[in-house]
């Protein structure tokens, strides 16, 4: 194929295809055959390698150990009817990758490399993508600083690579949540809105503690005022207050711009609900429900798509929901995934054909 022209090209020898069953796969255990490295030094790129998924080998004084200068993304790719595979707007996790990039002082990675570096190794590793109802194939990007020494400034030498895992439905239980008020994720001025190895660090804590109170995630709260909603653990948030979608907006910097967030906006949209992308208060959200106005809570991401909240526990007060009676979060699912396994045609060429 024409993209692996300007890769070097390492194939396995014995893929491990044959002992696999492609079904079921827990999430993020499981690694297809080949793997891509490229390497940044000297100031530029070199050739991606596309070679045997392996381990990598370092000295202890690799930077990223030590600064955290790593970025990643999340993308899926699908397997539709046709046989063809079909990956959701890749281009919106590239642009998003190099935007980590930039703020986590690490050099930008070529469109060359990112998108036609992940045509080459998904034609290369098809197989591999599960053709069963509810199973994709995950897509992990990631960059890292990779001198090897331990003072402290922007790294010379970075290492971007694709890995790739097939992975079985997620299954979004309906989600206890938790407003959290002491720990924060994101500030303005922060990395929130960078897809940093570090913003997940610093959350599992504040999780941990959730989950010994009995919670699934924690709904993040601003850093000034613990007042203004932002997101719920790894996800973008909605509520249908009313006839209204309403979700956090972006302008601060405190909110990762989720792909799924995105494409939720537009296919409520054309539910035809009106949505609101704007500052939201814990305060508002707890009058609602009040009200009886607070229909729905939903959080949003490549992993589970639409992960239902049944509880929002804000201190001692628990606003519960019957999911089994939503109506938009089931429909908007169901169109995302008509969409994405080409049942329906793509009005908005979010799929991306390899
Ligand atoms: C990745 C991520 C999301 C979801 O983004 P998608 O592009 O929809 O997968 C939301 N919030 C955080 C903090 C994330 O890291």
């Amino acid at each position: 194929m024409e993209a692996t022209k300007d890769f070097k090209v390492t194939l396995t020898q014995n893929s491990r295809l044959k002992d696999i069953t492609l079904q079921n796969i827990p999430f993020g255990k499981c690694f297809t055959d080949h793997m891509l490295v490229a390497d940044y030094s000297g100031g530029q790129w070199h050739t991606p390698e596309i070679m045997p998924y392996q381990a990598l080998s370092f000295e202890p004084s690799l930077a990223v150990f030590h600064y955290g200068q790593a970025i990643f993304e999340g993308i899926k790719a699908y397997k539709a009817k046709n046989g063809s595979v079909q990956i959701f707007r890749p281009m919106d996790n590239f642009q998003r990758f190099n935007a980590s990039a930039v703020r986590m002082q690490m050099p930008e990675v070529p469109e060359e490399i990112f998108m036609e570096g992940l045509r080459a190794l998904i034609d290369l590793d098809k197989d591999w993508v599960p053709d069963f109802e509810n199973h994709s194939l995950y897509i992990r990007p990631f960059m890292i600083s990779s001198d090897h020494a331990i003072g402290v400034r922007p790294s010379e030498n970075y290492k971007f690579l694709i890995i790739l895992s097939p992975t079985g439905p997620y299954y979004a239980k309906p989600m206890r949540i938790y407003v959290e008020e002491k720990y924060v994720r994101a500030v303005p001025g922060g990395i929130g809105f960078a897809k940093a190895a570090g913003n997940y660090g610093a959350a599992l804590y504040p999780s941990t503690e959730a989950h010994k109170k009995g919670y699934d995630q924690v709904l993040w709260m601003d850093a000034y005022e613990h007042k203004y909603v932002q997101e719920c653990g790894t996800m973008n948030v909605f509520f249908i207050i009313g006839d209204k979608a309403i979700t956090p907006g972006l302008e601060e910097g405190t909110i990762l711009a989720g792909v799924t967030r995105d494409s939720v906006i537009t296919v409520l949209k054309e539910m035809g609900l009106t949505v609101e992308e704007r500052p939201l208060t814990i305060d508002e959200i707890t009058e609602a429900y009040k009200a009886g106005q607070l229909k729905e809570i939903f959080g949003t991401g490549t992993a589970a798509t639409i992960a239902p909240i049944k509880e929002l526990g804000y201190k001692d007060f628990a606003m519960l929901f019957d999911v089994d009676k939503w109506t938009v979060a089931p429909e908007v699912k169901r169109r995302m995934d008509a969409i994405r396994y080409g049942d329906v045609e793509d009005r908005h060429n979010w799929l991306w054909t390899v």
